[in-house]
């Protein structure tokens, strides 16, 4: 009967970049999944690789700083070990800081001052932002012309909320579909081994220890198993993770020409994360609605609406596609990393907002831990034991 060193369940990109990271090291990887690798939150994310001290946990900090280091080398490889594109893009984020921003600046030590951009800095960057109106007859035709649900007062209040308040952020984005398809493809060049199709119902013990695993159809035989089943991991025995999903509805538009927008532009009503191709991503909302996908049409409006109130240009945009996915939340908002109690049970899940971003330094620090080797960074805020 064929064994492996290591099960991986679940093919989203977090089990896919930890297969590869212990294929290079070695080890025989077998990558349990109950549906397509690749198809569930992996497969609904903007890509936004956020590194900003402003949104980005202080806890998270370092781990997300060195993965967003690791990413240009990481997209490289996998691009040139699939022959596929990840359309990784360098052009940076345009931030609108939000009230939440502001109260956070106001309490960080040693405090932040970051400098907003001047309206002819930003009119630079990207010319198609909304400007300044010159009076209320000029907004109010705005209004009629974008469909902007919000009153005269409201969306005056918006546009002086935001002017003066953005910042140039240095931050890559990523196709994350395209991420997830071509480390799949590097996941099989490599050797590893996938069964698809079956979900893993139970951790299989021997002697106290983990022996494999069991799915609906069949038993597979490893001394090591790792639980990389984003928001579902909390039901697969035998220790309960605290994971719960956090639902995101998104929307993808067409826009009018490749190059309307550049940068990622995120504001507090919504982001937009424009792709080489001319889709532009358009989200997201953050609920929490148990396992449910559907997306809701008045919710779809308002992320449009949002994105047009930024970009009156995307005004006759066709909409592509909208849809949700779940990200893997956890009741302190960050990851679950490490070795169980369970001896040869590991665990890498619930990041959240940032599981892009964060996939590249997942891989390497969870090799590290199965691998026995030594750690370079610090995973105590992240260990499983501490629920
Ligand atoms: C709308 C939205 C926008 C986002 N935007 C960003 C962003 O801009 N930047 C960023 O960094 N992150 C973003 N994220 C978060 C990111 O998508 C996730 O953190 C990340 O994809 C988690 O990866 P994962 O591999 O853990 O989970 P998933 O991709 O969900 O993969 C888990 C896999 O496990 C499988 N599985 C579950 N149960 C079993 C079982 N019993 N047996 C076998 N297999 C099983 C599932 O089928 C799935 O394929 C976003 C998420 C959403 C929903």
């Amino acid at each position: 009967m064929k064994t492996w060193d290591v099960i991986v369940i679940g093919g989203g990109i977090i089990g896919l970049s930890l297969s590869i990271a212990l294929r290079k090291r070695g080890a025989t990887v077998l990558v349990v999944e109950r549906g397509e690798p690749g198809r569930e939150a992996s497969h609904a994310a903007g890509g936004m690789l956020v590194d900003c001290p402003l949104e980005t946990p202080p806890v998270l900090q370092s781990l997300a700083t060195a993965s967003a280091r690791l990413y240009p080398e990481f997209a490289h490889e996998l691009e040139v070990e699939s022959g596929m594109k990840v359309d990784l893009r360098d052009y940076g984020t345009i931030l609108f800081l939000s009230q939440e921003h502001l109260e956070h600046l106001a309490l960080t030590t040693p405090p932040i001052r970051p400098a907003p951009l001047s309206a002819a800095e930003l009119e630079q960057l990207e010319p198609e932002l909304s400007k300044a109106f010159s009076d209320d007859a000029e907004m109010e035709s705005f209004r009629q012309d974008c469909g902007v649900e919000q009153s005269l007062d409201q969306t005056k209040e918006f546009f002086r909320a935001i002017r003066g308040r953005a910042l140039y952020l240095k931050e890559r984005s990523i196709d994350p579909r395209a991420l997830t398809a071509a480390a799949f493809q590097t996941a099989k060049n490599r050797g590893v081994d996938f069964s698809s199709g079956d979900p893993v119902t139970e951790v299989d013990m021997n002697d106290g220890r983990v022996a494999g695993v069991t799915t609906t159809k069949t038993s597979f035989v490893a001394p090591k198993v790792v639980n990389c089943a984003g928001a579902w991991s909390g039901q697969i025995g035998p220790q309960a993770f605290p994971t719960r999903p956090v639902k995101g509805q998104m929307l993808c538009l067409a826009m009018p020409s490749r190059t309307l927008l550049k940068h990622v532009i995120r504001s507090p009503e919504a982001y937009l994360i424009p792709r080489s191709d001319g889709r532009l991503l358009v989200g997201a909302t953050i609920e929490e609605a148990g396992f449910d996908k559907r997306t809701v049409p008045a919710t779809i409006q308002h992320l449009h609406r949002a994105a047009l109130m930024l970009v009156p240009k995307l005004k006759d945009a066709k909409i592509l596609e909208d849809w949700a996915g779940l990200r893997p939340g956890t009741p302190d908002a960050l990851p679950i990393l490490g070795a169980t109690a369970t001896p040869g049970y590991y665990v890498a899940t619930g990041h959240f907002r940032d599981g892009i971003l964060l996939a590249p330094i997942t891989a390497q620090v969870m090799a590290d831990v199965i691998g026995g080797r030594s750690l370079e960074h610090d995973l105590t805020p992240f260990s499983p034991s501490r629920f």
